[in-house]
């Protein structure tokens, strides 16, 4: 009976043998996150801190493109996890663009108002200087 292989990284046992070395030990490669890691009788599974500093470092904005290989696995495993992981960095929803959408209406009505106002132009365009004083 073969002991089952667990990647220290994400937790796969999705692990590759990648052959044998001389010395007798054997590489292996995780095919999930791309983790390169030899054979350690007295490994323990790591992959939840390993996590638990993913969630920190995202959080803190690191780039993926830095954190990858500081934790040894591959970039397209990472953004993979953060983007399921529902731990990862709060969707910050935009406000809604209502005021610069008010100010625009605004703006039409004062270009109206100085169209209408034909010849008396140059009296509007004083109400429209304060206008764009107010609100700039
Ligand atoms: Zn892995």
């Amino acid at each position: 009976m073969k002991p089952e292989l667990l990647c220290p990284t994400c937790g796969s046992t999705d692990i590759k043998k990648n052959g044998t070395t001389r010395r007798g030990k054997q590489p292996h490669r995780c095919r999930d996150c791309g983790r390169q890691f030899g054979q350690n009788p007295r490994w323990q599974p790591q992959f939840s801190d390993t996590k638990a500093i993913i969630d920190r470092l995202v959080v803190e904005k690191i780039p993926l493109a830095g954190i990858a290989p500081a934790l040894q696995v591959s970039e397209a495993w990472l953004q993979q996890y953060v983007n399921a992981a529902d731990t990862a960095v709060p969707q910050q929803v935009a406000g809604t663009p209502k005021a610069p959408q008010r100010f625009n209406v605004q703006m039409d009505e004062v270009w109206a108002v100085v169209a209408d106002k034909g010849n008396r132009h140059c009296r509007n365009s004083k109400a429209l200087e304060s206008f764009t004083a107010q609100h700039f």
